[in-house]
């Protein structure tokens, strides 16, 4: 036996000539993140097709397709040959299960009809389907405004038949817009950021800065969970951890408190530049959002942003905090960024920190602390952590597999 999915893309299907990149690449996704799984794939204009063996496990499934970005839209449904005898058949298997069991309220069938030779037109197939509806369950009615289910019927190279499409996450395929390099603390914020871009196509690392001991090693796992949590949406990922002690005790030692946080943000700014070019991400991704904090208003991220060679990517800057967090429970790592162990930006944070800080003068301050040597061995003594994407979707055995020689 087996079981077949159809699958809505979104966005891909308004691309022109380059429609078939993108549609590949959501492919290779897909089939990377199901890779113990026999599948089969087939492709129609707006729809992708996966049949698997029995043994792929639903809620497996499930979570790949929801998150997946490149796809809108997905359902279990069933194929048959062309002809209404053989449509009905299958009409009245889907109509035993899913949603329509509960066998009460409204409901509206959508039919559309690609092959064209197909005899019956939409209108044609949906008054008989609504007919097959309301001879098995007397008690629905038809509502083709507000319904509260949904029967498709779709007339292609076969006829499918499906109710009750689970939404997808959307977005372009992941990794079609290229490679960034996440800087994820273990705040809300940043992974929330690594989901936004990945949703818009970027292939992600992570980076993390470690103050080991001023932060703990609770702290750096809840960064591990953060980062497994999100890969999915990242096709998985690498984690490097810098171990930023030196620095920041070196920041604190040589540069005025008011400046603390805008000399260790420039800190993290050129090592993330340091890691981001031996990994070839041509962008940083940050979680920082518009006068959220005093190293958020626009003074400080101008000064920031003037600290980077590359192109620094801000997906939450006009959005509220309680936006954000709604995003996070979303996403399912609100519940761990909430954990209680504190990061290094906030041990070292200023009773008084500068908010409209002047580029020139920060300019001259970083210059002062003559910080260069420590920030580059910051940089080259990284450890890294894969995250394979063919686990990404487990619920279990997940594997974490240190790399002792990326770069
Ligand atoms: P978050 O909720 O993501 O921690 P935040 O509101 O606490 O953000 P900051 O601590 O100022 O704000 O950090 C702003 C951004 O800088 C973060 O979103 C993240 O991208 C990056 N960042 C901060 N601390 C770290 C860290 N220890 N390691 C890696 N990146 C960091
Ligand atoms: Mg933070």
């Amino acid at each position: 036996m087996s079981k077949l999915y159809l699958i809505k893309l979104g966005e891909i299907s308004l691309k022109g000539l380059n429609r078939g990149f993108f549609e590949k690449k959501l492919k290779n996704n897909l089939k990377l993140k199901l890779r113990p799984y026999h599948s089969r794939f087939s492709q129609q204009k707006g729809r992708v097709f996966i049949e698997f063996d029995d043994e792929a496990p639903d809620e497996l499934i499930r979570k790949v397709l929801t998150t997946t970005f490149g796809i809108t839209g997905f359902s279990k449904a069933l194929s048959c040959g062309k002809n209404l005898d053989e449509i009905m058949e299958i009409a009245r298997k889907v109509i035993s299960e899913g949603s329509f069991l509960e066998a009460s309220g409204s409901f509206k069938v959508e039919a559309r009809r690609a092959d064209k030779s197909f005899p019956m037109n939409s209108y044609q197939i949906e008054c008989e389907l609504g007919g097959l509806v309301l001879d098995t369950y007397p008690q629905m009615r038809v509502d083709v405004h507000n319904p509260q289910k949904l029967l498709f019927c779709e007339i292609r190279d076969k006829a499918y038949v499906y109710s009750s499409p689970v939404a997808g996450p959307g977005g372009l395929p992941t990794g079609t817009a290229g490679k960034g390099l996440l800087l994820l603390s273990g705040g809300i914020d940043s992974p929330v950021a690594g989901y936004r871009m990945a949703k818009r196509g970027l292939k992600m690392d992570c980076l993390y800065f470690h103050a080991y001991p001023y932060t703990s090693e609770q702290a750096l796992q809840k960064v591990k969970d953060l980062a497994m949590l999100i890969s999915p949406y990242l096709q998985g990922t690498v984690l490097h951890v810098v171990n930023f002690t030196e620095t920041e005790l070196w920041i604190k030692d040589h540069s005025n408190e008011e400046e603390h946080t805008l000399m260790m943000r420039a800190c993290m700014m050129k090592v993330a530049n340091m890691i981001a070019k031996k990994r070839e991400c041509s962008c940083l991704v940050t979680g920082e959002a518009l006068s959220q904090v005093a190293s958020q208003t626009l003074e400080s991220l101008a000064y920031t942003d003037s600290t980077s060679d590359l192109l620094v990517l801000r997906p939450l800057v006009g959005m509220d905090k309680q936006e954000i967090v709604d995003l996070s429970v979303k996403i399912g790592t609100f519940e761990t960024s909430i954990l209680p162990y504190d990061d290094c930006c906030v041990i070292f944070s200023p009773k008084h920190p500068l908010v409209r800080p002047s580029i020139s003068r920060e300019n001259q301050s970083f210059l002062n602390m003559k910080i260069d040597d420590l920030i580059a061995k910051a940089a080259e003594t990284a450890e890294s952590f894969e995250f394979l994407v063919e686990d990404s979707c487990r619920f279990q055995d997940f594997t974490i597999r240190s790399l002792f020689n990326p770069f």
